[in-house]
């Protein structure tokens, strides 16, 4: 069910995002060679705990998944796509790093990822990121009043395929409100003019996700929730909650 949401949601909402990106500002500044994932996720759980918000990722169970999801965070790294558990892996030099986070605030959420490299980057991954930059940009600006979720996905779409990259098929956005998944469903590819229309207080999960050897194919790992490319190159993922207004494209997860 598609929700439009009234003004003093869209103003809870902001909260709830707010705590998010404050969240996943903390992981970045703590995220460095040898920390290890299980610590970033134990960051995001002070910040969650001191707003006052709870995490919707922390227990989620959706039908493909064999467990219920075991943090707060999802820490992908490397060839990881989206989906990662965090675990005892240590950053290394040179890894790229995709921090996916939630929060439920007052009984609205919020949902973004950003990426980053640790240590020296290598320019591939400088480059691979500023692309997801550049195609989370382009869907955020198609997100008004008049176009429907295949303009989102058109725009996010072309700039990954001007990058020679690829997205795992299948994978995109959605709709957020009280519940982290609502519908539509946004994809990170497709062609304008179709799908839901894009209506004042519709709020959307944006968050194209690159894959670095071109590939649209994925692995899950034995998991049951890592998504990794099946070239082993690297992926990056990033995100933020947009509400779509009169005024344009507002995004509720910045700090
Ligand atoms: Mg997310
Ligand atoms: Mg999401």
């Amino acid at each position: 069910m598609v929700e439009i949401k009234s003004d003093a949601a869209l103003a809870a909402m902001r909260e709830a995002g707010r705590v998010v990106a404050d969240a996943l500002a903390a992981v970045r500044e703590a995220a460095a060679v040898g920390v290890g994932l299980t610590e970033l996720d134990e960051v995001a759980r002070g910040v969650l705990k001191a707003a006052g918000a709870t995490s919707p990722f922390l227990g989620y169970r959706p039908s493909f998944a064999p467990v219920p999801f075991p943090a707060v965070i999802c820490a992908s790294v490397n060839d990881a796509i989206v989906h990662g558990i965090p675990n005892g892996y240590r950053l290394r030099d040179g890894d790229l790093v995709s921090i996916d986070c939630g929060a439920i605030l007052d009984g609205w959420a919020g949902d973004a990822a950003v990426s980053f490299t640790v240590g020296t980057a290598r320019p591939e991954d400088t480059a691979l990121i500023d692309a997801n930059r550049r195609a989370l940009e382009a869907g955020i600006a198609a997100a008004v009043v008049g176009n429907r979720t295949g303009d989102i996905a058109h725009a996010i779409g072309g700039v990954i395929r001007a990058g020679r990259y690829g997205t795992p098929e299948g994978f995109g956005g959605h709709g957020i409100g009280r519940s982290m998944h609502e519908d539509p469903h946004v994809s990170n590819t497709g062609r304008p003019g179709r799908g839901y229309p894009l209506r004042p207080g519709l709020v959307l999960a944006i968050e194209p996700m690159l894959t670095a050897g071109g590939r649209d194919d994925y692995d899950t790992d034995p998991d049951g929730w890592t998504l990794r490319t099946t070239d082993g190159s690297r992926a990056s993922h990033l995100e933020h909650t947009v509400a779509i207004t009169e005024d344009g494209p507002r995004i509720l997860t910045l700090r």
